[in-house]
């Protein structure tokens, strides 16, 4: 069973000609190894929420990127000791690339393949005692702050997305995590229970 923890709620504000933006950061345990999920571009507040609970930089084992925006991957180098985890390799410090099996490595947290908002991007899906099947989905689900979430299927699925890649492709991710999971949490956005 894994535990998890959403450190940052994402969010994307439109604000004139800019934006302020980082994906949801979510804290995953399993046994005794601990797991950031997109580490996003907030430091300050990310460092105080691992204060909270007593976690130090060095504690991190790994750092899983759902896909290299920097929204989403800007301070995965903060974790001096943590492999970084990508759709398809584990990267470590001393420039090593490996394939992974599917698995972040030493646990049962699956990282299931979903283009479409981009070419190589992921999302991690896990079993939790309370909430049933879990998934961080990267971008396959987003919103800005200022839009209400439509839950409905339909919308879920066809639901423009301004940065995608490959629509058809992202319809598929986003229809293979609505099948799977029972719980979703999104790139950008609240966390949600999918109606089945
Ligand atoms: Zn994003």
């Amino acid at each position: 069973m894994v535990d998890y923890e959403i450190l940052i709620q994402g969010y994307a504000k439109e604000i004139n000609d800019y934006q302020i933006a980082s994906s949801a950061v979510v804290l995953l345990k399993e046994n005794s190894k601990k797991i950031i999920v997109d580490p996003g571009t907030n430091r300050k507040l990310l460092l105080d929420e691992l204060k909270k609970r007593s976690i130090k930089t060095k504690d991190i084992d790994y750092v899983v990127l759902t896909h290299s925006h920097a929204d989403h991957a800007l301070l995965a180098g903060i974790f001096e000791n943590a492999q970084v985890v990508d759709d398809g390799c584990v990267y470590s410090w001393n420039g090593k690339i490996e394939n992974h099996d599917g698995f972040i490595p030493q646990t049962d947290i699956k990282i299931m393949k979903t283009k479409g908002h981009d070419e190589f991007h992921c999302s991690l899906l896990f079993e939790n005692e309370n909430d049933g099947m879990v998934c961080v989905s990267g971008d396959v689900f987003w919103w800005w702050d200022s839009e209400d979430q439509n839950l409905d299927r339909k919308s879920l699925l066809e639901r423009k997305d301004p940065y995608e890649k490959n629509h058809d492709e992202l319809i598929e991710s986003r229809r293979i995590l609505l099948d799977v999971a029972d719980l979703i949490i999104p790139g950008h956005g609240k966390m949600f229970k999918v109606k089945k």
